[in-house]
């Protein structure tokens, strides 16, 4: 069957081939090579070899021009681009741009900037001789272009430019470290570009600068090679996963382009805004052969300018006719991708007026060549896959490369044909962003002076600084008018008179202090802002069903700082300037021995307390007041430091000190630089990187051992305070997390440095096999360190671990099979604003939450909360009477039905007379877990993204402090650190730690 089908396909190929000449597009050159110009007959002959069918190439990329002066990919790779067995390193991928750009005057290499472990990132532009070296005049000229304001937004002057300037198009490979392929891909589409003297190319390299960063993810591509290295030295062996990726985290490194935590999203971004680039076209792999999925399916973003939306239907179905036409199968553009979340690597084009692009191709996750089977739903035959993948068809790294480059070099060629109209557009978007707050609003947003969180507020202002938005700052007090809210227009029953007093007045303006930060939607990145800020709605109702990644990321929610969007267009006339730095102004003000720092949940607390480890900090209890300034529960009171060293911290962490003349009759406890040990797992490293990075950020220092370190640690409670365990991210059980992967079979696998494998470790961990977990000696060991006084931190999955595992009595966790919660913010509020672990929380708080696990309180140990009635019956039962009458039975008098004691769902519920009698299972007040913090209501509970049937977690516990032993075990349902995105909660477990001896204090019916 196999090579019937084979033989039909040929001969199509064939077909197309002969004719294409006669056949192609109007006006436009021929996709084929120039006869006049040597073909490098081995190297062609190579890469025909490694092509497992002769429809999974095309006319463009099934020979190699031969040149006399430049290398081809051969002299670093010992083979051609793709050949089965071959993966370079990072270095050699570089080695070979270099020598590219020694021989040739259309190659020029730019280092980018370096990786979290120190590796460069580069980009390589190639073009005509003539284009590079007008490289700065014509960035001069797209500069203007990007900034309409500096041609005041004239649009003959911009035709003018547009005329004269040379687009550029941004590609960037393996993002994905185990997507291999686009690195050699790169080398040999750099080679093509600068030496082809076919008229297509020729086109390309006139046309335009193509600008290409061969490995975004430097280190995760050094691991990935090495556990490739590894398996190629032991072919019979299952070989070991990439656990890690970069430093950080793994798959994730693609959701950055929000929070630019990472190196390589900000390397890219300041690359690409550098450059004025009007493309960014990443490469990924994982679906058969080629999906465009920029277009993709909805929901779109509804940020970005229509405009955009146009350019990627119009280079994708370009792109897709013209491979079809080169007789590819499996090349397509729609698909279950939605568009929805800016977090990826290629939105940041999008968010910066460019056109963001991102290839899935096909591949094997290495160099070796497979037969791959695929599944049903992916070789079937849709509306938008006429020409659908193979069923089962041999699969080479080569195919690969022949399918990226002929992708990359239709859409280069179809990006050259109408380069006017794109960068025009370019300007458009630019200019359509400037004119934002006449056209569709807002007018700015505002951060108030008057902000408590002052250092998150900057953070805030700082992470749209890394996206090129520009801050200013008012000069005086603004007044601006609110947008009045439309009424619901209420019918009046007869006989009810409206009474005005009892509707209250919304106020009509408001009027921000001097100094308040405006974030002006009169520029040209005005909608990334907007993006970042504003709140996102998925319906429930949406076609879209299964949305690609998080429906919300509101910062202004998530950042926990006011956030104010404001529709009056007044504010753009008021005085204000620019900010190049912000920085939250910090110090120390007054006299006195004593140093107080009002908590208002900042991280840079954590930091502090960290950076003077030696100095002594309290906590007071409850909120004081003193020389007239009101201090907050929790409130920091720093003793015996010096006031220069509290002076310089506080500056430079933008934390308002104040020296108080005596000491606060306020009870306090100490704050304390907790030892803290961090486990991971060896199943998943992706949800835990955030935390990592997170606590790096912060200066907060932590031992990273893994699940299987724990059991070798004699004594934990002698080395640590607090366990942080963060989510392993991919709903493991608590079987999952003690077994590990199963070791009564197979090969040991080691993730060790070794001549092999030098890279595999990095600055993070190693073992000589990942496939051990936590082990039942391991979580001996960690119920030992809670029992003995310590605290373990743990979140989603592995709350649902350790109470599975009998951490803690009469809570249980479970997930709902209704409640659809994905990536959302939604609503929280305090139950006990005492607990430390609150500190400096007011009482509503936006959370990250993503089909949060959902806790529930049983006042007897092994029970579980029930409705009396069942879940069915929340009113009396069927009989007599009305409803709020009594029921009876026949033949005697009725009985009165003693009342029922009630309780919340975030409250354990009362146990009845009947439940006490002689139960030894009844919990105690002070073995009960304190709920810290509660989901809201369900009408409050969404406060962005999509969420259905919320009531199943609406008002069940949050963040809960479960006494163990002598110790805590503090469980989260939402996730408080994540992506960088999440900073007004990072306080949450901050808090946790640094009062992890006292986590008691204010707890009602504490006993110890
Ligand atoms: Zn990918």
């Amino acid at each position: 069957m196999k090579s019937s089908l084979f033989s039909k396909f040929s001969s199509v190929v064939l077909f197309a081939v002969a004719f294409a000449p006669l056949s192609w597009a109007d006006g436009e050159s021929v996709p084929a090579r120039d006869p006049k110009q040597p073909v490098d007959e081995a190297y062609t002959a190579k890469m025909k070899k490694y092509t497992t069918a002769p429809y999974f190439t095309s006319p463009l990329v099934d020979y190699l021009p031969a040149s006399k002066s430049v290398p081809t990919p051969e002299v670093v790779l010992g083979d051609v681009a793709g050949a089965p067995g071959i993966l370079p390193y990072p270095e050699e991928v570089y080695k070979y741009m270099r020598l590219l750009e020694k021989a040739s005057p259309r190659v020029r290499v730019f280092s980018i900037g370096t990786t979290e472990e120190g590796r460069e990132m580069i980009a390589v532009a190639v073009s005509s001789e003539e284009n590079l070296n007008k490289l700065e005049e014509n960035r001069a000229r797209l500069a203007k272009l990007a900034d309409p304001r500096s041609i005041q937004l004239h649009d003959a002057e911009a035709d003018t430019i547009v005329a004269q300037s040379t687009p550029v198009y941004y590609i960037t490979g393996t993002i994905h470290s185990p997507e291999t392929g686009a690195p050699t891909a790169l080398m040999e589409l750099a080679y093509r570009l600068a030496v082809d003297e076919s008229p297509y190319i020729k086109d390309i390299r006139d046309g335009v600068i193509t600008l290409i960063t061969p490995i975004v993810e430097v280190d995760g591509r050094a691991r990935v090679v090495d556990i490739y290295k590894w398996h190629l030295a032991h072919p019979k062996e299952f070989y070991p996963p990439l656990i890690y990726w970069g430093k950080y985290v793994a798959h994730d490194n693609n959701r950055d382009a929000m929070g630019v935590t990472l190196k390589l999203t900000q390397n890219v971004l300041n690359t690409y805004v550098e450059w004025n680039a009007q493309v960014l076209h990443d490469l990924h792999e994982s679906v058969p052969y080629l999906y465009d999925n920029t277009v993709g399916d909805g929901p779109y973003n509804a940020w970005i300018d229509p405009l955009l939306a146009d350019e990627w239907n119009m280079i994708a179905s370009r792109n897709v006719a013209d491979m079809t036409k080169f007789g590819m199968p499996g090349v397509f553009t729609h698909g279950n991708f939605d568009t929805w979340s800016p977090g990826y690597l290629m939105f940041l084009a999008a968010l910066h007026n460019g056109i963001s692009r991102l290839y899935e191709t096909f591949g094997n996750g290495n160099a070796d060549t497979r037969e791959r089977t695929l599944q049903p739903e992916e070789y079937a035959r849709t509306w938008y896959k006429q020409n659908p993948p193979l069923p089962k068809a041999l699969w080479s790294q080569r195919d690969n490369n022949n399918y990226e480059e002929t992708g990359l070099l239709t859409s280069l060629h179809y990006f050259n044909e109408n380069k006017r109209l794109f960068l025009k557009n370019f300007y458009l978007k630019a200019k359509r962003s400037v004119t934002k707050p006449s056209a569709e609003g807002p007018s700015a947003y505002v951060l108030p002076a008057d902000e408590p969180r002052a250092s998150l507020q900057a953070e805030l202002l700082q992470t749209l600084q890394k996206q090129k938005v520009e801050i200013s700052r008012a000069k005086s007090a603004l007044t601006i008018s609110l947008p009045v809210k439309k009424e619901k227009k209420k019918e009046e029953k007869p006989g009810e008179t409206k009474d005005a007093k009892d509707e209250k007045k919304e106020p009509a303006t408001r009027t921000f202090p001097a100094g308040s930060y405006v974030i002006r939607m009169d520029q040209p990145y005005s909608r990334t802002a907007d993006a970042l800020l504003d709140h996102q709605y998925w319906s429930p109702e949406d076609p879209q069903k299964t949305p690609y990644d998080d429906t919300a990321w509101s910062f202004s929610e998530l950042f926990g700082v006011q956030v104010v969007r404001v529709t009056d267009a007044k504010i753009l006339d008021a005085p204000m300037e620019k900010v190049t730095n912000v920085h939250a102004a910090g110090g120390v003000k007054g006299d006195g021995a004593i140093v107080a720092i009002v908590n208002h949940a900042e991280p840079a607390l954590a930091t502090l307390r960290y950076k003077l480890k030696d100095a002594t900090m309290d906590a007071a209890e409850e909120a004081f007041e003193s020389g007239g300034t009101k201090f907050t529960r929790g409130t920091f009171l720093i003793r015996d430091a010096k006031r220069a060293d509290v002076e310089s911290a506080a500056r430079e962490l933008g934390l308002q000190a104040i020296a108080l003349g005596a000491v606060p009759s306020v009870k306090t406890h100490p704050v304390r630089a907790a030892r803290i040990a961090y486990v991971h797992t060896w199943l998943s490293t992706q949800m835990e990187g955030w935390w990592r990075l997170a606590l790096d950020s912060m200066q907060v220092p932590y031992d990273y051992m893994s699940t299987q370190a724990i059991a070798k640690i004699p004594d934990l409670r002698a080395k640590y305070d607090v366990i942080l365990f963060p989510p392993v991210g991919i709903n493991a059980s608590a079987t999952a997390i003690i077994q590990g992967l199963p070791t009564g079979w197979g090969n040991p696998l080691p993730w060790q440095n070794t001549p092999l494998t030098p890279n595999l470790v990095g600055k993070n961990d190693s073992t000589d096999d990942m496939r051990p977990g936590l082990g039942y000696d391991g979580l001996m060991k960690l119920q030992d360190f809670v029992n003995k006084g310590g605290v373990l931190v743990a979140v989603d999955d592995t709350a649902q671990f350790a109470l599975t595992v009998g951490m803690g009595t009469g809570v249980s966790a479970a997930r709902s099979e209704r409640m659809k919660m994905v990536g959302a913010i939604v609503g929280t509020q305090l139950v006990d604003g005492a607990s430390p672990i609150a500190y400096g929380y007011e009482e509503k708080i936006s959370a990250y939450c993503d089909d949060g696990v959902i806790f529930s309180l049983s006042s007897i140990a092994g029970g579980r909360r029930r409705r009396r009635l069942g879940p069915d019956m929340r009113e009396r039962p069927t009989g007599r009477g009305k409803k709020d009458e009594p029921d009876y039975a026949v033949g005697r008098v009725g009985s009165e039905i003693p009342e029922e004691a009630e309780a919340e769902i975030w409250e354990y519920p009362p146990v009845t007379d009947e439940q006490a009698h002689n139960n030894a299972r009844v919990i105690p007040d002070a073995n009960r877990a304190r709920v810290v913090m509660r989901f809201a209501n369900t009408k409050d509970l969404l406060v962005s993204g999509l969420l259905e049937n919320g009531g199943d977690i609406a008002q069940h516990p949050a963040v809960l402090d479960m006494p163990v032993g002598q110790g805590h075990v503090v469980l989260f349902s939402i996730n408080p650190i994540y992506r960088g995105e999440t900073r007004g909660t990072y306080s949450l477990v901050l808090n946790t730690v640094m009062n992890f001896d006292n986590l008691n204090a204010g707890r009602k019916d504490a006993s110890k």
